[in-house]
């Protein structure tokens, strides 16, 4: 009789991750035994029994059959962290496809040796009186690095110096001068710790409004009945949902649970973090992508003790070893950045809810702008839906007014600054108020539009934009239709049909042209290089170092600027026509976050969009910020096409240095998944280039298939990964699953 085989790996936390051993399968465990299982296996010269997680199974072995040993036992009693994650790691390859080594490495740190490291703490050594005297004097000599700190310290005296250097973007240059007008002192502890720690306020947290206790009296009242309940807050920026989610974290503490929050890296800024660290003192953690592998391990480790209730962070935090996770919360649950861009391509908002399902653990997403997923699960009660209305902290809402772009050229305004926005921005120069200038770009935009009246060029098979290439063809980047670049626009024969290009150096020129004596700030990929360029600028700007900031996304997400009251977003076409299904909702999130940053404080502010398509669906839901008129449309075009959540769609990324042999493995890839799915209707779309069509020499292709059911098309990826795996054409091809 022929043997089955299993992979184990062992001692899981260390460097040897990928070192697989393969162990005999005895009859007794043929049946039960699964990939992502805790067995018992005998390993080195003493045969001692040592922990291993099965990582696949086979018939087919590299060794001498003679000498491989038989799996000991499968572990069922295994019920630490470990062995949970190990069984989310499980469900992530199954889900998203990888290999069983690519989801444990996701999933479990591996084990470093941390040196020990000093901590050093930045602490205030003069009284408040001398402290604010001096403060005064910064801010006359328009020494602002020297004031801001001065200001943090004032509102928490010890500050450790990670956080001064990395969340209030100081130079250690300025604490050292501080040091030697002997305004702080910088105290040392040999210790391995938090990255960050600050002392605990005795202070009660606030008073919840109404709205807000309602959330959480309905949540803690069915905390133990619902262990794994789902709840989704739909709420404006400022609407408070973190108080709400901290006071579900302080019931999760209370009976003995730990939290994870998840806060896309670039909303973690100093303040909400200090926050968390006011509420849950030394409790608390934070990880951030810039934590080594070690520190990463070390965190997770003072998790494992038991010494931490509260981990915030990025997308990986979620895989935090608490053995009694109580809530997982995921702020600006719409953020790409949940979305992992390697293999495994999970998200982490389908990875939170399937480990609170196994764990038995609450999750809680928050949202200004919910994405359709989120929000479809809530019409379709997967999620109990919360509303918080009001900003609590009364500020008005902004004004918002749309300008069509397509007038201002018949008027004879050529310039990217409509009539309108120029006038807005001279009241506010004049006011000695502050502008922000908003260019929505997403990565590629090859689109073709027609800038006299807004036609853009569509495939006809998937309602995407055409992009435009360098061999001057038209092309779909979802299913591969081509034409040839038109002259004239097909709708109303004007001449002015082109790529849409604007750069921001482009309208920093412009706007510096148009408002001489205006200071110009500028971010972008190119005045953000550098390790902390990005916060410079930003610094720079809340010093009121300029007047007006020019930038892309980057400058409409997590910070808050007082004194701005005036926002322009210059073309908010040039997101709205990406080629991808989700153009029209990043359009509407952006639009919506960009005017969430007027008059934020006491004046009320003013929002212009300027467009091609003023009557767009998500411009004018954006403007009126309406979301559910928003949800309502973009459901009506997801049902009709069939993209997520009306569908589901699976990519398959494939990539490969050459061409031919791309071309060739993508059609036999397509012929296999006709054969196998014919029977069940999968609509398969492409093989066509993908949007940035060749990186580095490697030539990328990708394949869709589209179908109402999330289980077929995994039982199809799960095929085709088989497939790929026996054919050793596929060797040098690289192929990747992207699920939704
Ligand atoms: P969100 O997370 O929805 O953006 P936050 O929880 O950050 O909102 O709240 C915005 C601001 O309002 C914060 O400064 C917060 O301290 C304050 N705030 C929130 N809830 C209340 C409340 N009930 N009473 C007073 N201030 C509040
Ligand atoms: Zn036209
Ligand atoms: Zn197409």
């Amino acid at each position: 009789m022929q043997e089955w085989y299993a992979d184990v790996i062992v001692d899981i936390t260390s460097e040897k991750l990928d070192r697989v051993f393969q162990y005999q399968i005895p009859e007794a465990m043929l049946e039960r035994l699964e990939p992502g299982m805790v067995v018992e296996v005998p390993f080195g010269k003493g045969n001692r029994l040592i922990r291993g997680y099965v990582t696949g199974i086979s018939r087919q072995t590299g060794y001498d059959p003679e000498k491989i040993k038989p799996i000991g036992r499968i572990v069922t009693d295994a019920a630490d962290e470990e062995a949970r994650l190990v069984g989310l790691a499980a469900w992530i390859r199954n889900r998203y496809g990888s290999t069983m080594i690519q989801a444990l490495k996701t999933v479990l740190p591996v084990k470093q040796k941390v040196k020990s490291r000093q901590l050093r703490t930045v602490c205030l050594e003069l009284d408040a009186q001398e402290a604010a005297e001096r403060l005064e004097l910064f801010r006359k000599k328009h020494q602002t690095a020297r004031a801001r700190l001065l200001e943090a310290l004032l509102e928490e005296p010890e500050l450790p110096m990670p956080l001064v250097t990395e969340k209030l973007n100081m130079t250690s240059g300025v604490v050292k001068a501080l040091e030697e007008q002997g305004i702080v002192s910088i105290k040392s502890e040999k210790i391995y710790r938090n990255p960050v720690a600050v002392r605990q306020q005795e202070s009660r947290p606030v008073q919840l409004n109404e709205e807000q206790q309602e959330i959480v009296d309905e949540i803690t009242g069915e905390w133990e009945e619902k262990p794994d309940g789902r709840y989704l807050i739909h709420g404006i920026t400022g609407s408070g949902k973190t108080e709400v989610y901290m006071e579900l974290i302080a019931c999760a503490v209370s009976k003995g649970q730990q939290a994870i929050v998840l806060i896309p890296e670039i909303a973690l800024t100093y303040q909400t973090v200090l926050r968390f660290y006011r509420r849950f003192g030394e409790r608390v953690s934070v990880m951030n992508s810039r934590l080594s592998a070690g520190e990463r391990y070390d965190q997770c480790e003072r998790a494992r003790r038991g010494e931490l209730d509260v981990m915030i962070g990025p997308r990986s935090a979620l895989f935090t070893p608490f053995s009694r996770l109580g809530i997982i919360v995921i702020d600006e649950e719409h953020e790409p950045a949940y979305q992992s861009e390697t293999m495994p391509r999970y998200h982490a908002r389908d990875v939170a809810l399937q480990r609170g399902r196994m764990e038995g653990a609450k999750v809680v997403l928050g949202s200004a702008t919910p994405s359709l997923e989120a929000y479809y699960g809530a019409m379709t009660g997967q999620y109990r839906l919360f509303r918080l209305c009001r900003r609590a902290k009364e500020a008005a809402l902004p004004r918002v007014q749309i300008v069509d772009l397509r007038q201002e050229l018949r008027a004879g305004n050529r310039s990217i600054l409509s009539v309108r926005l120029q006038e807005l921005i001279d009241g506010r120069l004049k006011a000695g108020q502050q502008v922000m200038l908003f260019l929505n770009r997403r990565g590629y935009a090859g689109f073709i539009s027609c800038r006299s009246c807004g036609h853009v060029m569509k495939c006809p098979h998937c309602d995407v934009s055409l992009s435009l290439h360098n061999n001057g063809r038209l092309i779909c980047h979802y299913c591969g239709y081509e034409q040839p670049q038109v002259k004239l626009c097909p709708r109303c024969g004007s001449g002015f049909i082109r790529t849409f290009k604007a750069g921001t150096q482009q309208i920093e020129q412009e706007v510096k042209s148009k408002f001489p004596g205006a200071r110009v700030l500028r971010m972008d990929l190119d005045t953000t290089k550098g390790k902390e360029g990005h916060a410079k600028i930003l610094a720079a700007f809340a010093n009121h170092e300029a007047d007006i900031l020019i930038g892309t996304q980057m400058i409409v997400k997590g910070h808050d600027f007082p004194d701005v009251t005036l926002v322009g977003v210059l073309a908010a076409d040039l997101s709205l026509h990406v080629p991808d299904y989700r153009a029209a909702e990043r359009t509407f999130q952006l639009l919506t976050q960009a005017a969430g940053r007027a008059g934020r404080d006491r004046a009320a502010g003013e929002v212009v969009i300027q467009t091609y398509d003023p009557e767009h669906y998500s411009i004018q839901a954006a403007a009126a910020q309406d979301y559910e008129a928003f949800y309502e449309q973009e459901m009506e075009y997801r049902r009709l096409a069939g993209y997520p959540p009306a569908g589901n769609l699976l990519a398959v990324h494939c990539a490969c240095a050459d061409w031919e042999l791309l071309t060739l493995a993508c059609d036999y890839l397509k012929k296999f998944i006709e054969q196998i799915a014919a029977r069940h209707q999968v609509t398969v779309l492409g093989p066509a280039d993908e949007a940035v069509a060749k990186i580095q020499d490697v030539y990328r292709k990708v394949i869709y298939l589209k179908h109402e059911r999330l289980e077929l098309l995994t039982a199809v990826k799960n095929k085709m990964e088989e497939y790929v795996g026996m054919n050793e054409g596929f060797r040098t091809v690289n192929i990747q699953f992207e699920v939704n």
